[in-house]
């Protein structure tokens, strides 16, 4: 398929390119540093035999968010933004940015949300999970954005009008004793599925999205699992009458399916896409690659051949991003 858009495509500027040097074993580290640091050569290289027209870019993880110095958070957040709107304006017909952000300061983060948007041309946020600020517990408490102090932040991005990609993190090691001598599950594997998804069912809980109709969130990887299990987190018990156990007014599923869009990132499998499909339908799903962590010839290979119709194949290589982005403006 041409005209694709994909939209978890990641870099890294040289103060967060190690923060991934972690995911690869050593001898593949060389490979993925510089896949990271590119943008116009391999990148579009890619981009051009595999049918991808425009891709949105993104900063590695966790970067900012793990950066408990606030003022090297917003310093650094700002660095790469100005970074990627540089790279953007030499390609602005293949690339366009999401904003990295220094949510452990929620007034700064929307601040540098609104000069993204309004100053630099991005098309909404994407943000590496919880953040980490030194100020509070010595950065070893996980901030999650349902938090009261987040509601600012969030008024202004409904105002602002552009999506809010919540992108995996690991979560912090006094919290990952379930992981204890099993480091395989850690990552891609299953953590970050299981740390995202609880960050988007609390966003869901929360009652933000009754204060805030309007905003959208960007989940990958086919959702982190949500669609798979939110039939049983709304039907739990039917058969007992109690009173709502959460501050939103409404079951999670008209949330999920009224403020929520996935990506095929990093999660090339039919049989996860149709489900994914049947519970959110086709309008909310969006191709992604996850590059340069997973390889764009798997996620374009599969896409392109997948058994689902072409009408729902337009939509999700291309249409539906268009729209939410509003990229054809
Ligand atoms: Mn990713």
């Amino acid at each position: 398929m041409l005209n694709k858009v994909a939209l978890e495509e990641h870099f890294a500027i040289d103060d967060t390119l190690q923060d991934s040097a972690g995911f690869v074993p050593g001898s593949y580290w060389e490979e993925l540093r510089r896949r990271l640091l590119d943008i116009t050569d391999d990148r579009l290289k890619l981009m051009d035999t595999h049918g991808i027209e425009l891709t949105l870019l993104s900063l590695n993880a966790p970067a900012i968010q793990a950066i408990p110095d606030r003022q090297r958070a917003v310093e650094t957040a700002r660095k790469a933004n100005d970074a990627l709107a540089a790279e953007c304006a030499r390609h602005p017909d293949r690339f366009r940015g999401f904003a990295a952000l220094p949510m452990q300061d929620p007034d700064a983060a929307a601040e540098e949300l609104r000069r993204c948007v309004e100053d630099l041309g991005f098309v909404g946020a994407l943000v590496n999970g919880f953040s980490q600020d030194e100020d509070r517990s010595g950065g070893h408490e996980p901030l999650y954005y349902d938090l009261p102090e987040y509601r600012p932040f969030w008024a202004e991005t409904a105002r602002l009008d552009v999506p809010f990609y919540l992108h995996p993190r690991n979560p912090l090691p006094e919290d990952s004793r379930i992981y204890d001598g099993h480091p395989w599950l850690l990552g891609p594997t299953w953590a970050f599925a299981q740390e995202t998804a609880v960050h988007a069912l609390r966003l869901m809980a929360s009652g933000l999205f009754d204060e805030h109709p309007g905003l959208q969130i960007v989940l990958g990887h086919l959702g982190e699992g949500i669609p798979a299990m939110l039939w049983r987190i709304d039907h739990r018990n039917a058969w007992v009458e109690v009173p709502p156990a959460y501050p939103a007014q409404r079951k999670l599923v008209d949330y999920f399916t009224e403020n929520f869009h996935l990506t095929t990132s990093g999660n090339f499998r039919t049989q996860t896409l149709i489900d994914a499909m049947m519970e959110l339908g086709s309008d909310r799903i969006m191709f992604s690659t996850d590059w340069p962590f997973e390889n764009i010839d798997h996620a374009a290979d599969w896409f392109d051949s997948a058994s689902i119709s072409e009408v729902d194949r337009i939509k999700i290589g291309s249409s539906n991003a268009r729209r939410l982005f509003k990229l054809e403006d």
